[in-house]
């Protein structure tokens, strides 16, 4: 997998003949627009068809940006960006390479949630395969109708937990487009690589269903044995089509996350980012936080708000690393205590518990809320994965503060306005002790003559490392120690200088580099643990860095 094999596949699509004329200012992955040089214009049939003055990419660049920044609001933005995409994806990935700051809260969180739930009504153009259970049966012939033979890159969704957003159905498909586009911008996958999904069984969100610019098929939602067979068909033709195809679990219900996870890991090379990208990042939070509070892993008491995929799935890389560090599983699991909707997560609770839950149901009286647990277990990290908006209330997180010196709080729910508190808040309401992570961005915090840095604890410093890592020695499977190296990997990454300001992260604008030395670790654990398909090179990082999809244009002539 090279950016190089990826051009030449792009080459050779449609057959034989390189596109021409109108058809190359239609390929969104070859276009140049006003860039095409003066001998490409007459060779290419572009004659014409293009204004007569020749443009740099980078002169491109600045009328693009500057058109960004003309455009009055998020939302405007992403569809600006979107059609950016459509047109011509060289000079899009310039665009948000260059201001990686800038963009990814656009194409990605918060603004993609937005977008979401607006995905019927700014619809212009498809992007990815729409595969609704309705055509059952003809998985495998409609994947053929993806235009690219080689996809090595899916994320797939049903769209029933979009974000902290819930079911959205259809109009999920944002999120496929916009993690791919992560990949590429953040790791380099060569966008001709990549492929994003929307499984449509239904939605159970009835605002939909009379939604007149719902894209989706206008059904409840299909469960049980029809929808896995559907997911099963699909796994089949997928295996079939692209035998090299790595495939992310994107923003599935969590009954259906964690089963298909289970089913599938070790059948075909899949992950589930929201179970185990969130919790290698949350977990390489933790372990740099804990460079500014002077602590060491195995003495926190973790209390998660939230006992889904994000809470649980962070807990179980939480404990592996405690193992790692020499605890028994019995002693690692008693670190992590959970409170969910029904209050603290206890042993003989009356009601059912979810199986993902059973792990850290502790022998402990009933406890209705969370400020009750926090005063009967005194944790040092309150982690905040409940989809509950300012469930963080002043007198938890001052408790926190009275009971920790450096108290670690991470509001990680998204987007935006679900997060459990602000980042002013948690500052203030800790005169600035707080070590503080969200999963949306907030801007910097100023206090006491200081100011604070919150850190964005989003997926995008992980998923795409590993992902990148796992497609270059083309592993079998990926595997939970993989996500705890990148953990381990991505927290090394963080500067002093970034510890300074309080940010528990490093600055997205250093995202690639990042996400090198993560598919270099990722790389290195499936070569030790035997997963590798590729023979390992001598030189892992610069193998990489070789592979990696750069957004400058080609001569095609
Ligand atoms: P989920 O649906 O699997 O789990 C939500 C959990 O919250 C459930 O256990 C539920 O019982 C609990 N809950 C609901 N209401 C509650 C209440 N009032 N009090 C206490 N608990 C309550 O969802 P998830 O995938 O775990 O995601 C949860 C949140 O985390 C979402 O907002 C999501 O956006 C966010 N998230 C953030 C990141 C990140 O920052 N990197 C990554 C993944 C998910």
């Amino acid at each position: 997998m090279t950016a190089q094999s990826a051009d030449e596949g792009l080459h050779a699509q449609g057959g034989p003949l390189f596109p021409w004329g109108s058809n190359l200012l239609t390929s969104s992955l070859l276009n140049k627009g006003t860039a095409f040089t003066e001998r490409e214009r007459d060779v290419l049939g572009l004659r014409g068809l293009l204004p007569p003055r020749v443009f740099t990419i980078k002169e491109q660049l600045g009328r693009v940006y500057g058109n960004f920044l003309r455009k009055p609001d998020p939302l405007e933005k992403y569809i600006f960006l979107t059609t950016l995409q459509n047109r011509n994806e060289t000079l899009f990935y310039k665009l948000v390479q260059e201001h990686a700051e800038e963009m990814i809260p656009i194409i990605y969180t918060p603004t993609v949630g937005q977008a979401c739930l607006e995905y019927g009504a700014i619809f212009r153009r498809p992007r990815g395969l729409f595969l609704s259970i309705r055509e059952r049966g003809r998985v495998a012939e409609i994947l053929r109708h993806w235009p690219h033979p080689d996809v090595r890159m899916i994320v797939v969704t049903d769209g029933e937990r979009i974000l902290g957003l819930g079911d959205l159905g259809a109009l999920g498909m944002g999120i496929p487009v916009g993690k791919l586009s992560l990949y590429t911008a953040c790791a380099g996958l060569h966008p001709y690589y990549c492929l994003p999904i929307t499984l449509d069984v239904g939605t159970d969100n009835t605002k939909l269903h009379e939604d007149p610019l719902y894209i989706g098929i206008n059904q409840k939602r299909v469960r049980g044995a029809e929808y896995d067979a559907f997911i099963a068909e699909f796994v089949a033709a997928v295996q079939s089509a692209y035998p090299r195809a790595l495939l992310q679990w994107e923003d599935f219900g969590n009954t259906n996350a964690f089963r298909l996870l289970r089913q599938y890991r070790d059948q075909i090379c899949s992950f589930n980012d929201d179970i185990q990208g969130t919790a290698s990042v949350a977990l390489a939070g933790i372990i740099a936080g804990l460079r500014l509070t002077g602590g060491r892993l195995p003495d926190q008491k973790l209390l998660f708000l939230g006992a889904g995929e994000a809470g649980t799935g962070i807990a179980d890389l939480v404990v592996a690393a405690l193992q790692q560090e020499g605890l028994s599983l019995t002693d690692a699991k008693a670190r992590c205590w959970f409170v969910d909707s029904q209050g603290l997560v206890v042993q003989g609770r009356p009601g059912p518990l979810a199986e993902h839950k059973t792990p850290y149901a502790h022998r402990h009286p009933p406890l209705a809320t969370l400020t009750e647990a926090i005063e009967a277990l005194q944790p040092t990290a309150l982690i905040g994965v409940s989809g509950q908006a300012r469930s963080f209330t002043r007198e938890i997180v001052a408790r926190m503060a009275a009971l920790n010196r450096r108290p670690i709080i991470f509001a990680l729910s998204n987007p935006t306005s679900k997060a459990e508190c602000t980042a002013e808040e948690a500052y203030q309401w800790t005169d600035g002790r707080v070590i503080f992570a969200s999963g949306s961005p907030f801007p910097p915090v100023s206090l006491g003559g200081r100011t604070y840095v919150p850190g964005q604890g989003n997926n995008v410093y992980i998923f795409p490392g590993v992902g990148l890592g796992a497609l270059v020695c083309e592993a079998t499977k990926i595997t939970d120690g993989m996500f705890l190296t990148a953990a381990r990997t991505l927290a090394a990454q963080v500067a002093d200088e970034d510890l300074a300001l309080g940010r528990i992260y490093p600055a997205l604008s250093r995202i690639r580099e990042v996400s090198v030395k993560i598919a270099a670790a990722v790389a290195d654990e499936a070569h030790r643990a035997g997963l590798a398909r590729r023979p390992q090179p001598a030189d892992l990082e610069a193998d990489i860095r070789a592979r990696m999809f750069e957004p400058v244009y080609r001569d095609y002539v």
